[in-house]
């Protein structure tokens, strides 16, 4: 039990790290409570395994440097469950789920836009195998599948805590199973994902031109969907739009409820600032949700991030959130110049950036020194810009929706794994904006 002198140390650490670290403070940090404070270790209690997790990775070192600074002493900070789900038995076998807890439906904003997946979500969490086998859902990036899945997950959890759930990016997928294969060990990983009760695989479209690990995912999604075991996907295009998917697995993703995810109208961004906000304990004023939902248009993620700077710069000058201190922070940030660019802008810029010339980019040529211009101007087409696919291959030579999205999901990979690439397109980017 805390003492009062410790319980009022520990109001001082949270303020202390709510001001160290807004875009990671929740709202639920304030039901934390402190558990003991000896020995220079400062045990904090959350209420479950993925509180617990979520502290883990992303406060543990804004805990200890809060709790530095309070006490003028090297803490070290631990994290326990107290009460609700600790990690249970099996979960060694299922590989660690990591689930966000910001991720339920509680916290998903329905709108227009997304109330088919949302709907379809939330029946295969009340019975997985039973309605929708499989739920594929799709749509463009930040729109919120990784979020109905993870809340997917989480709900099922809550549910049916004895279900084995399986949560893996495709790419984590693929990873494990080509180690799988060079270490021999193909039956086991076989027997992870064969023998779940729900397996959701997210960003499908990386099993794009991956032959051996489409072959693989074939036969898991047929054990599966045989046992009647709840399969759930998601993709940034629809199964038919996946470029080199083979056809076997286009069809079986169709079997079941495909679920496209739109962006989201101005009412629904308006909702999701609030919610947004409210999560991270910020009371915001309807004028200034407004106000960010009519700047940031693109996708949720950056109206996540419009949030955090507002937030930030009035926790840097221990100001109060007015409309005016919002319209300042977001003033100066990129979010509210890009609505303008044109793909002639991005096209001009990068034929300059690689020297190259316009024709060759519209033109059949396939050497590497025209295809990756060629290729950044389509991924930074659409990441700049609101054109579809169809518009943006328009431009660039008639080419058709699927190569602009292969060229798409092909930089985005180079520019995960890839640092000149990354700096490139930063450098692109820069002088586009
Ligand atoms: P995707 O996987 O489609 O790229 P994410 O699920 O990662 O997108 O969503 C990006 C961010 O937007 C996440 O922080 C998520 O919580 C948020 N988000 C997306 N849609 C909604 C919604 N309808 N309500 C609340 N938050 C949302
Ligand atoms: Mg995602």
């Amino acid at each position: 039990m805390a003492t009062r002198n410790t319980a009022n140390i520990f109001a001082d650490i949270l303020e202390r790290v709510k001001n160290l670290d807004p875009v990671n403070t929740r709202n639920w940090f304030d039901e934390l409570e402190i558990l003991g404070f000896e020995g220079g270790i400062l045990e904090v209690g959350c209420p479950d395994d993925n509180t617990a997790q979520y502290l883990d990775d992303n406060c543990r070192n804004c805990f200890t440097n809060a709790s530095q600074d309070i006490t003028g002493h090297l803490v070290s900070v631990k994290f326990t469950v107290t009460k609700g789900q600790t990690l249970r038995p099996d979960t060694t076998r299922q590989g660690a789920v990591r689930l966000h807890p910001d991720y339920t439906f509680e916290n998903f904003v329905v709108g227009p836009c997304n109330r088919l997946a949302h709907a379809s979500c939330v029946a295969v969490s009340q019975s997985p195998g039973k309605t929708y086998n499989p739920l594929f859902l799709y749509g463009s990036v930040g729109l919120g599948k990784t979020h109905l899945l993870h809340a997917i997950c989480n709900e099922a959890r809550k549910k049916t805590p004895e279900a084995v759930i399986q949560f893996l990016s495709c790419e984590e997928f693929v990873n494990k199973f080509i180690s799988a294969i060079e270490k021999g060990q193909l039956l086991g990983f076989q027997n992870q994902f064969r023998t779940v009760d729900i397996l959701v695989i997210d960003d499908v479209q990386f099993l794009h031109e991956r032959e051996q690990s489409q072959e693989e995912f074939f036969h898991t999604f047929n054990a599966l969907y045989n046992n009647r075991k709840q399969l759930v996907l998601s993709a940034d295009s629809a199964p038919a739009d996946i470029p080199a998917l083979e056809e076997r697995l286009v069809s079986r993703f169709k079997w079941g409820l495909v679920a496209r995810i739109d962006a989201p109208s101005y009412e629904t961004r308006i909702a999701i600032v609030k919610k947004k906000a409210h999560l991270r304990g910020i009371e915001l004023s309807e004028e200034i949700a407004e106000s960010i939902a009519t700047k940031v248009k693109a996708n949720i993620r950056e109206l996540e991030g419009a949030l955090t700077i507002i937030y930030a710069t009035a926790r840097a000058s221990g100001e109060e959130i007015t409309l005016e201190l919002a319209e300042n922070a977001l003033g100066s940030h990129d979010v509210s110049s890009r609505k303008n660019i044109t793909i002639t802008e991005i096209i001009d810029v990068v034929t300059r950036y690689f020297d190259v010339r316009l024709a060759d980019l519209q033109s059949k040529r396939r050497s590497q020194s025209i295809t990756l211009p060629r290729q950044i101007c389509m991924y930074l087409a659409r990441h700049l810009t609101g054109h579809s696919l169809k518009e943006i291959g328009g431009h660039l030579g008639g080419r058709d929706h699927t190569t602009v999205l292969h060229a798409c999901t092909k930089i985005e990979n180079m520019q995960k794994t890839d640092q000149a690439t990354r700096r490139q397109l930063e450098e692109l980017t820069e002088s586009i904006t």
